[in-house]
């Protein structure tokens, strides 16, 4: 079997989220939001696909790149691929990013489940059928009756547990919002969620991502205080060494890295320097499912966690197939927006969760993404 053809699909969707000055989204008036479809081919007529952002799969990055390495190719041989592709970046990073590196190893994934009848969990080898998920709130805001006090957030997560999570993260303030960032803020988010849904449900805080060493002790001793599961992503990750000095100071987990480059190769670094208590690693941030999974055992060696880093089709796949992940991160989720409505893309929800708090994997070979290809073709706004 081999590669016949790579081909983009830019097409329109409606949305009503938007993004802030700082790129975090939030709820928003309804829009038209554009995607791409990243669509791999052969010459016996099977197919994979992935969705991506449209700039990370544009034109020039499937010229310059992709079609070079994968065309005439055995879409099988994802391991030597993924490692022509990565090779790339070097001196081309800037151009082929880790984003683009993901989309491809997901199109193959799929083509490759596809081909064989298997969803992509079975394929890579199962450890569950089914993944726990805790709700990931969106970002604090200035939006009345949305996250924009304490209250409001402990509003929410009655309404989170009422749907059936068991387990909640907080994404609190952030720059632009004006009183943003801020360490008793934060604290009283949190100890109002606390207080509202009581001891049984698990609770993440995600925070502001370039707090002090300070900042993030003291608010540290207050998640530890008040039971918290994990500690994420509160200082910038490029200084390993302040993960260090915190993670040996707080008895609550540290999470991390998950926004940091480097793919496994800087996770191997965090756990040799003691930087971290649970790994983090996500699909699209460190380059597709294959570079995920040699996080997830690398850390599965060294007796840790790793949390999968966000949602959709292949980080629910990575969280059935390892048995050193707790969660799938659900969201993001606001009191606005309804996540379990279905986007026009697709016929039917990635991750539908049950009223246990259980998100099931699908059934259907490759990724399990319903893929609604009617939409795609009637909104199309270009193919390359
Ligand atoms: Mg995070």
């Amino acid at each position: 079997m081999k590669i016949e053809t790579v081909r983009g699909t830019e097409f329109t969707y409606p949305s009503r989220r938007s993004t802030d000055s700082a790129g975090h989204s939030h709820p928003g008036p309804l829009t038209q939001a554009r995607m791409a479809l990243l669509t791999i081919t052969t010459d016996e007529g099977h197919s994979g696909h992935a969705f991506a952002p449209c700039e990370v799969i544009r034109p020039h990055v499937l010229d310059a790149f992709v079609r070079k390495v994968l065309l005439g190719r055995d879409p099988f041989d994802r391991e030597k691929l993924w490692a022509e592709l990565e090779h790339w970046q070097r001196g081309s990073a800037g151009q082929l990013t880790d984003r683009a590196l993901a989309a491809v190893d997901q199109a193959l994934w799929d083509l490759a489940g596809r081909a064989l009848g298997l969803p992509v969990y079975k394929l890579i080898g199962a450890w569950r059928d089914k993944v726990p998920a805790y709700g990931s709130t969106m970002c604090g805001d200035e939006l009345p009756g949305g996250l924009s006090t304490p209250e409001e957030y402990a509003d929410f997560a009655l309404k989170l547990v009422a749907r059936g999570y068991k387990a909640i993260k907080l994404h609190t303030w952030m720059p632009p919002v004006k009183f943003a960032p801020d360490v008793d803020m934060d604290i009283r988010a949190c100890a109002a969620v606390r207080e509202a849904v009581g001891p049984s449900i698990a609770l993440m805080l995600d925070g502001y991502h370039n707090y002090s060493r300070t900042d993030a002790l003291r608010i540290g001793r207050a998640l530890e205080r008040l039971e918290f599961t994990w500690f994420e992503e509160m200082m910038n990750e490029q200084s390993m060494a302040s993960y260090v000095w915190l993670s040996e100071q707080l008895d609550i987990p540290v999470l991390g890295p998950e926004s940091l480059s480097g793919k496994h190769y800087s996770r191997a670094d965090w756990v040799k320097a003691g930087a971290s208590d649970i790994l983090r690693a996500g699909v699209p941030g460190v380059g597709g499912i294959t570079p995920t999974l040699k996080v997830a055992h690398l850390a599965e060696a060294f007796g840790m966690n790793c949390e999968v880093h966000g949602n959709g089709a292949a980080n629910l796949a990575v969280c059935a197939v390892v048995r050193n992940c707790r969660w799938y991160e659900r969201g993001l989720l606001h009191p606005f927006l309804d996540y379990d409505e279905v986007p026009a893309y697709l016929n039917r929800l990635a991750d539908p969760m049950d009223e246990h708090g259980y998100v099931h994997l699908a059934q259907a070979p490759g990724l399990g993404e319903d893929i609604n290809f009617e939409h795609i073709e009637a909104h199309t706004l270009r193919q390359y």
